[in-house]
C-alpha cells in the first residue's frame, strides 16, 4: 500500500521537478525508519501520514526543501532526532521548516492550555518568517481532517473547531482557496453532520437540474472562442457546502444564491478577458448590478477575475467568472501558486509579496509586538484578523481591509500614522459622519486632517477598534 503512494509522490514530482528526486527519496527513507513501528489510529503505518502531506505539497508543485520538510514534519515531535541532526543530514533550510511546524515541548508549560496558546501563536507568527511553514501546516491539517473518522467524537469536534478558527483564516489570507474550502467542508461535516448531509443532497439535486443549461452555455462560449482562436478552458464551478451553509445562515434561500453554480472561463491574456465579457453580454442578457471587475480592483488576497451574472438558457441565472490562466492559479492556490508561476525565485517572491501586498501582514506584526501574553495575542488575532472583515474604499479607489466594528479612526491610522494623528473628522460616501460611525462594506471614506490639530481627542482610544489605532492614540496622548 505505502509503495503505491510513494510511487504517486515520485510520479508527481517528476511532472514538475525531475532533477530532485534523490533528496526526496532520502527524506522518505529517513522518515520511514524513524517512524517505523508507529501506527496511526486507523491502523495503518505512521509513514502514510507524512507521505500524504508531502503529496499534497507536491500537488502544489512545492520546492524540494518543502517536500522534504513535509516528509520529516513529525520526526522532531515523535522520534528521537534533533533539529541539528536534520540540518546535518539534509540542510539548514529543511531543519528550520521542520522545526517551524513542530509543537513546543510540554515541559516548558504549566498547563495544557498554556501550551496550546503558545503553539497557536507559534503557528500564526511563523508566517512572518517563512510562509512555507504555514503551507506545510495546512497540508498537515488537511490530511488529518481527511482522516478524522478514526478519532473519537470529542476529538473530531475539537479539531474541526480549531480548523475553522485558525487554519481556515490562514488559508484565506494566503489565498489558498482550494485548501480553505476543503477544510471548511470537512469541519462542517463533523460540527453539523445533519446540516451537512442536507445541503449536500440539495446541492447535488440542483447540479443535476442545471447541468443541461450550463453545458449548453459552456459549448456555445467555447465554440465562439475557438472561432476567434483564443486559447481557453471552461469549467463548471460549484460553491462548497460551507459556502452555501453560510448564505443560508444569513437568511438567503438556496435558489437565491446566484453564484451557487458558475462558469469559470480561462483565457490567455487580460485583453481577452474583456473580449469574453463583451461577447457574453452580447449573447446573454446581464444583470446590471452583479458585474464586478476584480482585475482592476483585486481582492486584498490578490484574487483577480471578472464576475458577471447573466440570464442563461431557460432564463436561469448563471454567474460567469472570467480570468487568465495565471490569475486562475492564484485564485485557487494563492501564494502557493508562486511555485508554479515564479519557479526558482518563488520562496523570496512569496515572502516579499506577503510583506508588501497583503494588508493583514502589517496588522499581524503589530499585534505580535504589542501582546506579550500568548492568550491575549491569540484572542486579539481572532477578533481583529480572523473574524468578519469589511472592505472600504479610499478616495482614490484603493481597497482597505478592516475588521468589522472599525471606525473612521481605524481607517485613518491604517492609511498612515500621520493621517490618524492629524485627523479632525471624516466623510463617508460624501456625508459628514461622527468619528464613532461603524464602517460598512463598500463605504467610500475621506479623512479630514488639519496640520494644526492637537492630535486625537480624549475618548478616541475607546472608539477605535484596531490595536494599532489604539496604540498610536495612547502614545501620542502621553
Ligand atoms: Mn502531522
Amino acid at each position: 500500500m505505502d509503495n503505491i503512494i510513494l510511487n504517486n509522490l515520485i510520479q508527481k514530482i517528476r511532472e514538475y521537478n525531475p532533477t530532485e528526486e534523490k533528496i526526496i527519496m532520502k527524506a522518505y527513507e529517513y522518515a520511514y525508519n524513524l517512524h517505523n513501528g508507529q501506527v496511526r489510529q486507523s491502523g495503518e503505518p505512521y509513514i502514510m501520514h507524512p507521505l500524504n502531506v508531502a503529496y499534497i505539497l507536491a500537488d502544489m508543485h512545492a520546492d524540494k526543501d518543502t517536500i522534504c520538510a513535509g516528509l520529516l514534519h513529525d520526526t522532531l515531535e515523535d522520534t528521537n532526532i534533533t533539529k541539528e541532526d536534520i540540518a546535518h543530514d539534509f540542510n539548514q533550510n529543511i531543519a528550520n521548516l521542520v522545526n517551524g511546524v513542530t509543537k513546543i515541548s510540554k515541559m516548558n508549560f504549566s498547563s495544557k492550555h498554556a501550551q496550546n496558546m503558545a503553539n497557536t501563536r507559534k503557528i500564526i507568527t511563523s508566517i512572518t518568517e517563512d510562509v512555507r511553514i504555514i503551507i506545510i501546516k495546512l497540508a498537515d491539517r488537511l490530511h488529518n481532517m481527511r482522516t478524522l473518522e478514526f478519532k473519537s467524537e470529542f476529538k473530531q469536534k475539537e479539531n474541526a473547531l480549531e480548523t475553522m478558527e485558525i487554519f481556515v483564516p490562514l488559508a484565506y489570507y494566503i489565498g489558498a482557496y482550494r485548501i480553505k474550502s476543503e477544510l471548511e467542508d470537512l469541519s462542517l461535516r463533523y460540527l453539523k453532520p445533519d446540516m451537512y448531509k442536507k445541503i449536500e443532497d440539495r446541492k447535488s439535486r440542483l447540479e443535476e437540474e442545471s447541468n443541461k443549461c450550463l453545458q449548453e452555455m459552456l459549448f456555445k462560449i467555447q465554440s465562439l472562442l475557438n472561432d476567434k482562436n483564443i486559447p481557453n478552458e471552461i469549467k463548471v464551478r460549484t460553491k462548497n457546502i460551507y459556502g452555501i451553509y453560510k448564505r443560508l445562515n444569513e437568511g438567503q434561500r438556496l435558489f437565491d444564491i446566484h453564484d451557487l453554480l458558475s462558469l469559470k472561463i480561462m483565457v490567455d491574456e487580460v485583453a481577452n478577458c474583456y473580449y469574453v465579457l463583451g461577447m457574453i453580454h452580447q449573447e446573454y442578457h446581464p444583470i446590471n448590478d452583479k458585474f464586478k471587475d476584480y482585475i482592476c480592483n483585486p481582492k486584498t488576497n490578490m484574487y483577480q477575475s471578472l464576475h458577471t451574472t447573466v440570464f442563461g438558457p431557460d432564463d436561469r441565472l448563471v454567474q460567469t467568472q472570467i480570468r487568465t490562466f495565471d490569475m486562475d492559479k492564484v485564485a485557487s492556490f494563492g501564494l502557493t501558486a508562486y511555485w508554479d508561476i515564479k519557479k526558482g525565485n518563488a520562496r523570496y517572491e512569496m515572502q516579499k509579496d506577503l510583506k508588501g501586498k497583503f494588508q493583514f501582514f502589517k496588522s499581524l506584526t503589530e499585534i505580535n509586538s504589542m501582546f506579550g501574553d500568548n492568550q491575549e495575542f491569540v484572542s486579539q488575532v481572532k477578533t481583529e484578523l480572523f473574524s468578519d472583515r469589511i472592505y472600504v474604499y479610499t478616495t482614490k479607489g484603493d481597497i482597505i481591509e478592516l475588521p468589522k466594528g472599525s471606525t473612521p479612526i481605524d481607517f485613518a491610522y491604517k492609511l498612515s500614522t500621520d493621517i490618524g494623528n492629524t485627523m479632525v473628522g471624516a466623510f463617508v460616501n460624501d456625508e459628514y459622519v461622527p468619528v464613532n460611525y461603524l464602517l460598512k462594506n463598500k463605504d467610500r471614506v475621506r479623512i479630514i486632517t488639519d496640520e494644526l490639530s492637537f492630535g486625537p481627542r480624549e475618548g478616541w482610544e475607546d472608539i477605535a477598534h484596531t490595536s494599532y489605532a489604539k496604540k498610536m492614540i495612547r502614545e501620542i496622548s502621553k
